[in-house]
């Protein structure tokens, strides 16, 4: 059995504070300083390690999966495309993304490419769910067209706290929570702990063993 944790973040596709002021903590894009990051783009770059992370996944979902067969996969452009790709490829199905358009003040999921008929059963994934923005986006866009979307879906990494998205249940390989504050109101900054972004300062994270 892999522990996905683990393997994760020695690969450097999840990181975690050790509450060690000598660690930097990371500067989101929103501004945000947290103590937990992850770079989806160290395991899009092996694509050995993606096949057996979606073997993982489809092993979480098997029970799901006997009940509620799917005929397509979705992701949300860009993260989700190459791990709801695999999943498509090892269940040998089809696979589709949403991508990101801004309308209007808002940031929408449209699904522009592919022709999903009314009524065909889909299996929404995500590389790592948080807020659970762009997932809830995407499956909003799917069933505003009569899509059924299944009453499960699949992330690599839950961040959310909760094993539930709205009533569907989240399947993951690695599950924690995450701190994040205000540049004020940091408690990492209080305790002498350096802020960074973290993708383009990523030696400094490496943890040093
Ligand atoms: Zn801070």
């Amino acid at each position: 059995m892999i522990d996905w944790g683990e393997k994760l973040k020695k690969m450097g596709i999840l990181w975690q504070h050790d509450c060690n002021p000598a660690t930097p903590h990371a500067l989101w894009t929103s501004g945000r300083h947290a103590d937990t990051f992850n770079n989806g783009s160290k395991l899009v770059e092996n694509p050995n390690i993606m096949v057996q992370v979606a073997e993982g996944l489809i092993d979480k979902m098997k029970n799901d999966l006997s009940i509620n067969k799917p005929d397509w996969i979705v992701g949300p452009a860009f993260g989700a495309v190459t791990i709801a790709y695999e999943i498509a490829k090892q269940l040998e199905i089809k696979f589709a993304f949403t991508e990101p358009v801004q309308i209007g003040a808002n940031k929408e999921q449209v699904l522009r490419r592919f022709d999903i008929k009314e009524g065909e059963k889909v299996l929404v994934v995500e590389d790592a769910i948080s807020t659970g923005d762009s997932i809830l986006k995407t499956i909003k866009t799917l069933e505003d067209k009569g899509v059924s979307v299944l009453p499960f879906v699949a992330s690599i990494v839950n961040w959310s706290e909760s094993n539930k998205l709205g009533k569907r249940k989240i399947n993951s390989l690695f599950s924690a929570s995450i701190k994040s504050w205000t540049k004020n109101e940091c408690e990492l900054c209080k305790m002498g702990s350096k802020v960074f972004r973290p993708k383009a300062n990523w030696s400094k994270f490496k943890k040093i063993t």
